[in-house]
């Protein structure tokens, strides 16, 4: 008899991730997403989230989400191109599009199902996209899902993005420059304005992922487009609603046929049931809270310049960041990996990013500080990255 069906195939790949040491259990989070945070029964300062504005417990999203749960229910029933689309989400688009200041936005279930839905529908075959080399894994598989075909340019290299528009730009009908606008493992922007010049020179359109810009960078939280004041000059801004914004989903922001064409074309509206009311009502209130002040994201940064400079005074490399992102450059895998197994003891929850999703050699621990932390608890954090450093260099 065969063992297909006791799936040997995949123990053996279980197997294997357990002999090269990057098995793991998925740790259980007891308690809200919080600065302070239960995981695994033990109480420790939450240093790993993208919760970056405190938003995901905010007593005031927590209240509009209940006040759309009595008035509309749980779920959205359909998906939004059947009956899923209720006054909530257009009454989310309509402040979302202000608040971006662009002519429309469209919101998707989640930031992944957004790059996945909008690539494929803005690209055909005769297309060309060209892609920094450190995109997020869901722009990756957006690609997959167009007929264009691809480029690669080297991170952040100017001079590589116009190797390849010297060289194939003539060949194809459209071509879309896409890029993060900041790049979550380090922390880094990317060199927007230059990409808007070579883009208009060479009649190329732009998209830019900001999942990690939105309600960090620019006015407010207005995101990476606003920071470098490039506003008019992006075709596709997309965006994530699940890390600053605080609750689930994804969007794009651009002109109102983009969003008229989308609406009608994009695979995830189509065939996956809209987000539910709860969720809306809460995205309601938090950009209702980001448009009024900029006091969240005045703190995000306080917090993060502050913890910064200690590391940095305490002699840690914390890389190149132009962003609350705060990589704690370790290098070798196995300390990185001990280092944080270490600090969990010590009350710190910060986990450990390794190959593949980073290269060889370049282990580190990724913090994530958020305007919810107190400085006390972010001089803890430090007081514990060196009583690590101590018992593991004189240990
Ligand atoms: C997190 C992230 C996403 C996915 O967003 P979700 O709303 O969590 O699905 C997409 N793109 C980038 C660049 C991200 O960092």
């Amino acid at each position: 008899m065969s063992q297909i069906h006791e799936l040997d195939f995949l123990k053996k790949k279980v197997d294997q991730l357990k002999a090269d040491g990057v098995f793991r259990v998925l740790p259980i989070l007891e308690s809200a997403n919080e600065a302070l945070v239960i995981v695994n029964g033990h109480e420790v300062i939450n240093l790993t989230s993208n919760n970056y504005l405190g938003f995901a417990n905010h007593p005031r999203l927590k209240k509009a989400a209940i006040q759309a749960v009595e008035q509309y229910g749980i779920g959205a029933g359909a998906v939004k191109t059947i009956l899923g689309n209720m006054s909530l989400h257009e009454e989310l688009e309509k402040a979302l599009a202000i608040f971006k200041k662009e002519e429309a936005v469209l919101v998707f279930q989640s930031g992944f199902n957004c790059n996945a839905g909008v690539i494929q529908a803005i690209t055909d075959a005769g297309d060309l996209i060209i892609s920094d080399e450190l995109n997020h894994a869901s722009i990756i598989d957006g690609v997959k899902l167009s007929k264009a075909d691809r480029a690669v340019f080297k991170h952040s290299d100017m001079e590589d993005l116009k190797r390849i528009l010297v060289e194939k730009r003539s060949h194809y009908q459209n071509v879309l420059i896409i890029t993060d606008g900041v790049f979550s493992m380090d922390g880094d922007l990317a060199k927007l304005p230059e990409i808007v010049d070579l883009a208009e020179a060479y009649q190329c359109l732009t998209y830019v992922d900001d999942a990690h810009g939105s309600g960090v960078l620019g006015e407010n939280g207005r995101g990476t487009v606003d920071h470098f004041h490039l506003h008019g000059r992006i075709d596709f801004t997309i965006g994530t609603l699940s890390k600053a914004f605080g609750a689930m989903g994804g969007y794009v922001a651009g002109k109102k046929v983009m969003k008229e064409w989308l609406s009608l074309r994009a695979r995830p509206l189509l065939f996956s049931t809209n987000l539910p009311p709860a969720v809306i009502g809460a995205l309601i209130e938090g950009v209702k809270m980001m448009s009024e002040s900029d006091e969240y994201t005045k703190t995000l940064w306080a917090n993060s310049a502050f913890f910064k400079a200690h590391m940095t005074q305490a002699g840690f490399d914390i890389g190149h960041s132009e962003s609350p992102i705060t990589p704690v450059m370790l290098f070798d895998e196995a300390l990185t990996v001990k280092t944080s197994k270490r600090l969990y003891e010590l009350g710190v929850y910060v986990s450990p990013i390794v190959f593949p999703t980073v290269p060889k050699g370049k282990a580190r621990l990724r913090v994530m500080v958020s305007a919810a932390h107190t400085q006390d608890q972010l001089l803890k954090a430090v007081e514990a990255f060196k009583q690590v450093r101590k018992e593991f260099l004189e240990g």
